[in-house]
């Protein structure tokens, strides 16, 4: 064990984590405070990749992307860290084709149908320049790179009446409080000692995290914008197709791409083909939703965050009917340190 005692050991640096530890640093500059990280990096489920594109390369994210109005603590946090933003573009026409396997493909210029996916996630707003990783890359400059330890697997925590011990894949260290933000089917695993009240165990345990492949395909144009389309693609009824949604993803330099999401049971059908299958089937419904032109891509990349060390899965957790009351009644006194 080090000698090193902190005042507050946070596992995870997500947005979550970084946002607390921040939260702490600037209310008390002097108390001591530990991020430990699973992942060799910081920000978790947001995750930006520089990708060949029309001019070179370019970034884009391969995690969480959109922020809408609701979203009022980020939206504050992405002005005070001084990060640019800039809107999504989603003008012309939205291609729909849901229902009966043998639904006619339908296209529409405005937010009808009511469930455009735009109007159900209200994430209409914006997207930040250069990748929302780097929002978590500002929280831990802020907090210091130095309190911050990557490759750090908090693996149980043991606590007293006064003090809390956490172990890691390399370490164990004493600290006056535990803050885990790790989601919550990965909370689940951290051995606790003694074990938390049995409703907060049975809260993380039923809370099972989504399946989601995101993909990102750049274009030498946008030839979706030529042809009068916004991008956006709602597909549900085709059984080759292996995409949810697809938006216009252009970066604010100019470089034309598309980004979609293969989500829930398809994504747990097309996760288990091989990449270049998935591929295929993912250009060819482009081309009959948009046109030829979506077969001459410059690059195809795609993550699938089921694979994903500390993450398996995305993008949230759900939680199953009933389990509002249980979370309501875990008593958090109980929690003592943690
Ligand atoms: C593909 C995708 C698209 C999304 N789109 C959007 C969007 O457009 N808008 C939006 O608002 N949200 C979106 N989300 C969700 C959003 O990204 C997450 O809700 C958010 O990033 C969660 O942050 P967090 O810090 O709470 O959790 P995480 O980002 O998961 O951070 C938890 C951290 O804990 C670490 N960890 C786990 N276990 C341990 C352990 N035992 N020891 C140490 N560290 C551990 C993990 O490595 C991780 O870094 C999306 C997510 C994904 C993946």
């Amino acid at each position: 064990m080090t000698a090193d005692i902190w005042d507050v050991i946070i596992v995870g640096a997500g947005l979550s984590g970084l946002s607390a530890a921040y939260l702490f640093k600037k209310r008390n500059p002097k108390l001591r405070i530990l991020v430990l990280e699973g992942k060799d990096r910081v920000g978790g489920r947001t995750v930006t990749s520089e990708i060949p594109a029309a001019n070179g390369v370019d970034h884009w994210d391969f995690g969480g992307q959109w922020v809408g109005s609701t979203q009022i603590h980020l939206l504050e946090l992405i002005k005070e860290l001084g990060l640019e933003t800039y809107p999504q573009f989603n003008t012309g026409k939205k291609v729909h084709h849901m229902g009966r396997p043998d639904a006619k493909v339908r296209t529409y210029r405005t937010s009808i149908p009511a469930l455009s996916p735009w109007v159900l996630m209200d994430l209409t707003q914006i997207l930040w320049k250069g990748g929302t990783q780097q929002l978590s890359e500002c929280l831990a400059e802020r907090v210091g790179w130095k309190n911050v330890r990557l490759g750090s697997a908090v693996t149980a925590i043991w606590q007293d009446a006064e003090w809390a011990r956490v172990t890691t894949n390399t370490d164990t260290l004493l600290c006056r409080a535990v803050i885990v933000t790790c989601p919550p089917h990965l909370a689940a695993k951290i051995h606790y000692e003694p074990a938390l009240p049995s409703q907060r165990e049975f809260l993380t345990q039923n809370m099972p995290v989504g399946h989601m492949i995101k993909f990102i395909i750049t274009y030498q144009t946008a030839f979706w914008k030529e042809n009068g389309f916004s991008g956006e693609i709602v597909a549900g009824s085709s059984t080759n197709c292996p995409f949810s949604v697809t938006f216009d993803a252009t970066s604010p330099s100019g470089n034309a791409a598309l980004v979609g999401f293969i989500a829930g049971k398809h994504a747990s059908q097309w996760s288990s083909k091989e990449a270049g299958v998935r591929r295929e089937a993912v250009i060819s419904s482009l081309v009959n939703y948009l046109g030829p032109e979506a077969a001459s891509f410059i690059h195809y990349q795609e993550k699938d965050w089921a694979n994903e060390d500390y993450s398996g899965g995305c993008p949230v957790n759900v939680m199953a009917p009933d389990n509002m009351q249980v979370c309501y009644s875990v008593g958090y006194s109980e929690m003592q340190q943690v």
